[in-house]
């Protein structure tokens, strides 16, 4: 059976009681608020297009509306993307700038993220141009221009504690990704290893690089190691390199993600911050780890 779930930003809930029962009389099924004003979810629907009824019925609300199966709902195993996932920001771009830089460089993360560029080509010339960068000023960067993304540290701190393994994998840097993985809870981190002399960058990244492809690769590889069926994992990102593993994964999910990404993902979040990943999988907020 399917389960309709509905879920907004937690900041502004914009998720309006009459609609909700409009959408329940127009579709059937059971009604359970998971967190009120922000999250609810359909049991046991009976229309068969309850997911478009209710697609139309909040387009012009700032709803997300998804549709689960009610089966093996939690998932084991987290992977997750960090820029512009589980930070606000792409650190790439903030380095850019600490040189000054930061409209060239963020041009070509953006270009690259919707899938326009080649992900190691981009990635390569964009570390080229930071070439010269202190060791000090990175961190400093670390410190002072990365944000938390709402939601995230509940989600890997609440699946965790329901027994979830969780993965940060990165395209980005393991000087951020092993830092706010860390901070954030999560058991692990992969990423870019950024090179130096004499803590000053050289402008190069050490092979292999991190990309889309390891990201899949560290989907199949975890699900393996901890015995898990791939309908037991699950997937979050943004950019055009999480696609292969969202697609993959049992259940993949864009965050507020570019357009290609949207339009492929399974799951899609374009309101609600990460804990509709939780809403996903039936938790309520009075479930969630703070
Ligand atoms: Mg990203």
């Amino acid at each position: 059976m399917s389960v309709l779930v509905l879920s907004t930003n937690p900041a502004n809930p914009e998720l309006d009681n009459d609609l909700v029962n409009q959408v329940k009389s127009d579709i059937g099924g059971q009604l359970n608020w998971l967190q009120q004003d922000v999250a609810c979810e359909l049991i046991q629907i009976k229309a068969k297009d309850g997911l478009e009824t209710a697609q139309t019925a909040f387009a012009n609300h700032a709803v997300d509306v998804n549709l689960v199966e009610d089966q093996k709902r939690r998932k084991r195993l987290l992977i997750a993307d960090m820029d512009s996932t589980m930070i606000n920001e792409e650190c790439i771009d903030e380095l850019g700038d600490a040189l000054g830089i930061k409209a060239e460089i963020a041009e070509i993360t953006a270009r690259a993220m919707r899938g326009e560029l080649d992900f190691e080509a981009a990635l390569n010339a964009r570390v080229k141009l930071l070439k010269g960068l202190p060791l000090d000023r990175i961190k400093e960067v670390r410190r002072e221009q990365i944000s938390y993304a709402p939601g995230g540290r509940v989600l890997v701190q609440t699946m965790r504690a329901y027994g979830a393994y969780t993965a940060l994998v990165s395209g980005g840097f393991t000087l951020f990704a092993d830092y706010f993985a860390k901070r954030i809870g999560f058991d692990e981190a992969t990423a870019n290893i950024l090179e130096f002399e004499d803590d000053i960058l050289t402008g190069t990244v050490a092979r292999p690089i991190v990309g889309q492809d390891t990201k899949l690769e560290k989907l199949h590889g975890l699900a393996k190691a901890h015995k898990l069926d791939l309908s037991q994992t699950m997937a979050v990102g943004d950019g055009a390199n999480d696609l292969k593993m969202i697609k993959a994964a049992g259940m993949g999910v864009a965050i507020h993600a570019k357009p290609v990404v949207a339009a492929e993902a399974q799951y899609c979040f374009n309101h609600s911050d990460l804990t509709g990943l939780l809403f996903l999988q039936g938790f309520a907020d009075e479930d969630f780890i703070r």
